[in-house]
């Protein structure tokens, strides 16, 4: 980063604020892009932008200069009211962008209101970034809930390098040309220096609508990791960096004396059956009616599964407001009561069904110890839980079944068990295929997907981005 200093600008600030007895306090969140940005940040003295998600009863001004002097980096605040909150977060980002970008078009609800609020907060967020960016920042905003902050900094005159990064997918042409602002928000992301993707076919998929739908762009040169776009008198770059995690803290993470104990009460409680874990948020994008039905397919077709394995599938409550998700749990409510009705013996139920989060013990203890991972969404940007998965398979001994429309799957699908989630005969046929894998196989597998992960962290794609971001563009 050289003499740089990075700002960061997220919805949400990396911030948990809460009270006991009587006193407010901040403390740093946690996740994935606060492990691997608050260092950067913290070194440099650097700034993150966000929402702070709590009310106006806070005494945040107070908390934020606390916050400041103890951790070495500063917050900036981005308040939001109800109405905001409900047209820009909820309407546009959530039913809208997030179905539509995740191939869904049947969830999706396309409002003027909801698009002319979102465009108003995405200007409060430029706002704010404007008042702190100094001339030494670098600015860095992330994700589909913050498109256009780059194009209203460069309205508001703003000069500094600018990069943004979309976790997730970007869709084809196809659908990408439904959304009714599709220009509009086209042309705002080319105002970034450097747009970043998860996959090769995210970057693809935006260029291709960029050339395709803005009159003028093209690509000028082609890099592995990044092309070069002509707008008009600028170059945009246009890069794949797959995310990662902190592989060294689920590993450390899955040795401690607590997992260990946590794992092995676990087992002890499945009497030698294997356990086939999944753990998504509650979400119409991950595939969980699907997994559902493709246990029930396996259980059809493999009556030696009966009684040797079950499902453990840790549903984590999302959107609850939305009707979408509302209907999603009820469906799933449904759907494990029948098939453990179905299928249930004396002493035997196939399918666990947990409908809340774990904490981080059980969440890693959940991963060391389970014989197969079942990571099957329809679409998803990248999908952490199964790096995690592999982070903490310490002993070798996991097998990774993962949906080919995930993002993780151009890094592991090579030692993975690669699925289509809508074909539920192959789905099923690799639960079968999983439970029966031979030791040694599973031990080849888990160790090259654990070094895939290991090489490929959180921190080499935090430096490859802003590396790239970075990096003088050669003439011509
Ligand atoms: N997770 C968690 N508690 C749980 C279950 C999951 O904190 O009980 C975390 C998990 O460790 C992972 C994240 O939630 O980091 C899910 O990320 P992923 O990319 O798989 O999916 P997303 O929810 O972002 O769509």
């Amino acid at each position: 980063m050289d003499d740089k200093r990075l700002l960061v600008v997220s919805n949400r600030l990396p911030i948990v604020v809460s009270e006991q007895e009587g006193n407010w306090q901040i403390t740093p969140g946690s996740g994935g892009l606060v492990t691997a940005l608050e260092p950067v940040i913290r070194g440099q003295g650097g700034t993150w932008v966000g929402w702070p998600g709590c009310d106006s009863s806070v005494p945040l001004d107070e908390l934020l200069d606390h916050f400041r002097q103890e951790q070495g980096y500063q917050l900036g605040a981005v308040p939001l009211g109800d109405d905001e909150v409900e047209r820009y977060y909820r309407g546009f980002s959530n039913e809208t962008l997030w179905p539509l970008f995740h191939d869904l078009l049947g969830h999706c609800h396309f409002s003027g209101t909801n698009w002319t609020t979102y465009q108003e907060v995405n200007r409060k967020f430029a706002a704010a970034t404007a008042d702190l960016a100094d001339e030494d920042h670098i600015v860095w905003i992330h994700d589909y809930q913050l498109a256009l902050v780059g194009h209203h900094l460069r309205e508001m005159g703003v000069e500094q390098t600018l990069g943004y990064f979309l976790h997730i997918p970007f869709p084809s042409l196809d659908l990408f040309r439904r959304l009714p602002w599709k220009e509009e928000l086209m042309r705002g992301l080319l105002d970034y220096d450097l747009l970043g993707f998860q996959t090769l076919r995210d970057r693809r998929n935006f260029v291709q609508c960029a050339t395709a739908l803005i009159p003028g762009v093209e690509t000028v040169r082609r890099h592995r990791h990044f092309s070069v776009l002509r707008h008009g008198e600028r170059l945009v770059r246009v890069g794949h960096f797959p995310i990662s995690i902190d592989f060294n803290e689920f590993d450390q993470g899955a040795r401690s004396h607590e997992v260990d104990e946590a794992a092995w009460y676990l087992h002890e409680n499945l009497q030698g059956r294997q356990l086939v874990l999944g753990i998504d948020r509650l979400d119409y994008t991950k595939g969980l009616p699907e997994r559902l039905y493709a246990f029930e397919r396996a259980l059809e077709m493999a009556p030696e599964l009966h009684g040797n394995i079950t499902l453990l599938q840790v549903v984590v409550p999302s959107r609850t407001l939305v009707p979408d998700y509302q209907n999603l749990k009820e469906l799933l409510d449904r759907e494990v009561g029948r098939i453990n009705a179905r299928f249930s013996q004396s002493g035997w139920v196939p399918i666990h069904y947990i409908y809340r989060s774990l904490d981080r013990t059980q969440l890693l203890a959940h991963y060391r110890t389970s014989e197969v991972a079942f990571i099957t969404p329809l679409r998803d940007g990248m999908n952490l839980v199964a790096k995690e998965y592999c982070a903490c398979s310490i002993d070798n001994n996991g097998v990774l079944l993962l949906s080919e429309f995930a993002g993780a799957a151009d890094q592991l699908g090579q030692h993975a068990l690669l699925v289509n989630p809508y074909d539920l005969d192959r789905t099923a046929g690799a639960i079968i295929e999983a439970f029966k894998m031979p030791t040694d196989e599973r031990r080849f597998r888990m160790s090259r997907l654990r070094n895939e992960v290991k090489r490929n962290d959180v921190h080499r794609w935090v430096g490859r981005f802003l590396n790239v971001l970075q990096m003088p563009l050669p003439q011509g």
